[in-house]
C-alpha cells in the first residue's frame, strides 16, 4: 500500500504465473510450454529484423501477421486483431467489449486470468458451475449477462466442448460477446473460427505461446466480426500502437507460415499425451479427458498438493491449484517422452 497509488489499485487482486525457475535441470511442466522449439524459419525471420532498421518504429497495423493469420484461417486481414501476447488481446476484450453494466459468465473452474481483468475493469463477474464431469452446460449460459468467455478446450481441465454447443450459447446470446479462448485447440479440437462468419457476436482468441512455441515472443490473435475488431483496435490505439515489435511481426508471420513444423511438433506432443494418459491411469490416476497440452489428473489416494511438492523435490514442476473443487488434482504439461518418463518414474517412487 502507498500514498500514491490511486486508490483502485488497492483493490486489486494480481495474477499469479505459474513458477519460472532459475534453477536449469528443473523439468518444467508448469505452465504449458511446448517441449519442442520454434519452427526454424521464424527463427531466420526474427534474426534478419535484428538490424539498423530496429531504429525505425515497426508496423503498428502488424499487416504482414495479420494477412498470415487470415490466409492460415481462409478469412479476410479485416477479421483479425494482434496483440502482446493474448493476455493483452483479452485485456483489451474485457476493456471493449464487456463493460456492459451486467455480469460477465464464465465456467467456476477456467482460466484465472477472468476474474482479474474483471477487477481491473471493474466488470462484475458471475462464475458458471462446470457439471460434475467438469463439462460446460450450453443451458446455464441462459441468463442475463454482459459478456460470456471460456477457454475451449477449458484450462485447466482440458475438456472440450464441441462445436455445435458453442453455437447453442451464440445463438441464445445474440446481444452479447460470447469470446471463445482457444489458447489450446492445436491440441485436439476444432477452432471456432470457422463459425466467426455467421455468428457477428462471436470473438475467438488464440495465443502463439503453445502450439506454436513462442511463449518467449508474446503474441496473441483475435478473430472475429470487423465491428468487434474494430473494437478492439480502437482500445489499443489509445493504450499502446506499437504492441509487437519487428522481430515479433515477422517471426509470428513466419510460424503461422510453417505448417509443416507446427504439424510435427503438435502430433508428437498429443502422442506423448496419449502415452501420458496411459501411464497415469496404470498409477491409479483419474485423467479428465484431455485436447490440450496438458493433462488434469487426481490420485485416488495421495493428497494432490502433497504430491506436488515431492515431485518438485526430485526435480519435476506441475502446478497445483489450491482452489475448492479441484485441489487433489495436478496439471501437468505434456513435456518430451523422457521428461514425461521421468515423471511416471518419481511419481511411482513417491505413490
Ligand atoms: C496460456 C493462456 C493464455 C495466454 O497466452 P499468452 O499468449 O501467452 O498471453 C490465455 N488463455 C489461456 C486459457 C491460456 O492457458
Amino acid at each position: 500500500m502507498s500514498k500514491f497509488w490511486s486508490p483502485f489499485v488497492n483493490t486489486l487482486v494480481p495474477y499469479v504465473p505459474g513458477e519460472q525457475p532459475k534453477i536449469a535441470r528443473l523439468i518444467k511442466l508448469n505452465t504449458n510450454e511446448n517441449p519442442y522449439g520454434p519452427s526454424p524459419k521464424a527463427l531466420a525471420a526474427m534474426q534478419a529484423q535484428i538490424s539498423d532498421d530496429l531504429r525505425l518504429y515497426p508496423d503498428p497495423n502488424c499487416d504482414l501477421l495479420k494477412l498470415a493469420v487470415a490466409d492460415y484461417y481462409s478469412v479476410s486481414p479485416q477479421y483479425v486483431f494482434v496483440g502482446n501476447g493474448s493476455d493483452e488481446v483479452l485485456a483489451h476484450a474485457f476493456h471493449g467489449l464487456f463493460q456492459h453494466g451486467k455480469p460477465l459468465l464464465f465456467p467456476d473452474i477456467s482460466y484465472s486470468f477472468y476474474p482479474v481483468y474483471c477487477g481491473l475493469y471493474g466488470i462484475e463477474q458471475q462464475p458458471v458451475a462446470l457439471d460434475e464431469h467438469f463439462q460446460i452446460r450450453p443451458e446455464d449460459y441462459q441468463q442475463p449477462n454482459g459478456g460470456i468467455i471460456f477457454p475451449n478446450p477449458n484450462a485447466p481441465t482440458g475438456c472440450l466442448l464441441e462445436l455445435d454447443k458453442i453455437e447453442q450459447i451464440l445463438q441464445a446470446n445474440p446481444d452479447s460477446v460470447v469470446l471463445v479462448d482457444e489458447a489450446y485447440i492445436d491440441f485436439g479440437g476444432e477452432s471456432a473460427i470457422s463459425l466467426v462468419k455467421k455468428y457477428d457476436n462471436l470473438l475467438v482468441t488464440q495465443t502463439l505461446s503453445k502450439s506454436r512455441s513462442l511463449a518467449g515472443l508474446r503474441v496473441g490473435i483475435a478473430v472475429g466480426h470487423p465491428d468487434l475488431i474494430e473494437g478492439l483496435e480502437r482500445i489499443k490505439n489509445s493504450f499502446n500502437s506499437y504492441p509487437l515489435d519487428r522481430a515479433a511481426i515477422a517471426g509470428a508471420a513466419a510460424a503461422f507460415a510453417d505448417v509443416e513444423h507446427f504439424h510435427s511438433t503438435r502430433n508428437k506432443v498429443i502422442a506423448s499425451r496419449e502415452w501420458l494418459v496411459e501411464a497415469l491411469t496404470a498409477l491409479d490416476f483419474e485423467v479428465l479427458p484431455s485436447a490440450a497440452n496438458f493433462v488434469f489428473a487426481r490420485h485416488s489416494k495421495r493428497d494432490a498438493q502433497q504430491l506436488s511438492t515431492q515431485l518438485r523435490e526430485q526435480g519435476v514442476l506441475v502446478r497445483h491449484f489450491k482452489q475448492t473443487r479441484i485441489d487433489q488434482f495436478l496439471r501437468i504439461t505434456i513435456g518430451t517422452d523422457e521428461q514425461n518418463q521421468t515423471l511416471v518414474d518419481v511419481l511411482k517412487n513417491c505413490i
